[in-house]
């Protein structure tokens, strides 16, 4: 059936076109884009495309941005929707701004018994209820491999987690999902991850323990993992694992695992 919105997006397409040399570097840049199909990689590049367009990407002074850094963050800001429904999933935001640095933000808590405290926060990114993705550099420049740190996927997650309301580690489910066994399965990781770092605040733990610091930090940090250390995540919190493997609706250790079995740039881990 004819649609408008895909013949819009046919010509803002056509219009945007990029050499295929160029898109090839940006893949060959992003190691957790290794072992995707090409009908994958070609449907990544066009998403990628319509979210620069449908984005504004502002550098501040001390951040340049060329075509391909564009679009190393935007394909990294689309693989976790790669196969979700065609919907606009980063809707209520029109702004990504990129600081050249980790920059102070104030914060307030009001803790139980009604005290306001405020401090200033080093941070690398941010995401606004209702308003933009702030993210810094250095962090942007880290992400893309298999390390499991990802800050561009980290500040979007905030985003899909503020779809039905406030960021609190409960993004809207598909239909064939259970928000018990959600809620359950993360309820339980983010306890045990509490209780080993309440016992000992030094403990090693195997993902990065700014995700106990609430519910939707620890969604945002284990999303961030799925993409970007799967088999740490899926060995580590396999019910997690599994939960977002249904919302994400991927497989990306199956993918890393196959990378592992049959590249040779993967042969040895680490
Ligand atoms: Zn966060």
């Amino acid at each position: 059936m004819w649609s408008f919105r895909d013949w819009r997006r046919k010509r803002i397409l056509a219009r945007l076109a990029i050499e295929p040399s160029l898109w090839q570097h940006v893949l060959e840049s992003l190691p957790i884009l290794d072992g995707l199909s090409d009908e994958e990689t070609e449907r990544l590049r066009d998403r990628s495309l319509l979210f620069l367009h449908a984005k504004r990407l502002t550098a501040l002074p001390g951040v340049e941005l060329e075509l391909a850094d564009r679009l190393r963050l935007a394909a990294q800001a689309q693989l976790p929707l790669l196969h979700l429904p065609d919907l606009d999933w980063y809707q209520g935001f029109h702004e990504i701004v990129i600081y050249p640095d980790d920059f102070h933000s104030p914060q307030k808590h009001r803790d139980a018994a009604g005290v306001e405290h405020e401090w200033d926060a080093e941070h690398s990114g941010e995401a606004w209820l209702q308003g933009p993705v702030i993210l810094a550099l250095p962090g942007v420049r880290e992400s893309g491999g298999w390390e499991g740190y990802n800050l561009v996927i980290h500040e979007l997650a905030h985003k899909l987690d503020m779809l039905n309301g406030d960021a609190n580690g409960l993004p809207p489910l598909h239909r064939e999902m259970r928000i018990e066994q959600w809620a359950s399965a993360m309820q339980r990781a983010y306890d045990g991850l509490n209780a080993v770092l309440d016992a000992d605040p030094d403990a090693h733990t195997a993902i990065d323990p700014y995700a106990a610091e609430n519910p939707a930090e620890f969604f945002a940090v284990t999303s961030e993992y799925f993409f970007s250390a799967p088999d740490v995540l899926s060995s580590e919190l396999p019910d997690v694992y599994d939960q977002l493997k249904h919302f994400y609706r991927q497989d990306p250790a199956a993918r890393l695992k196959h990378l592992q079995d049959s590249h040779p740039a993967y042969a040895e881990p680490g």
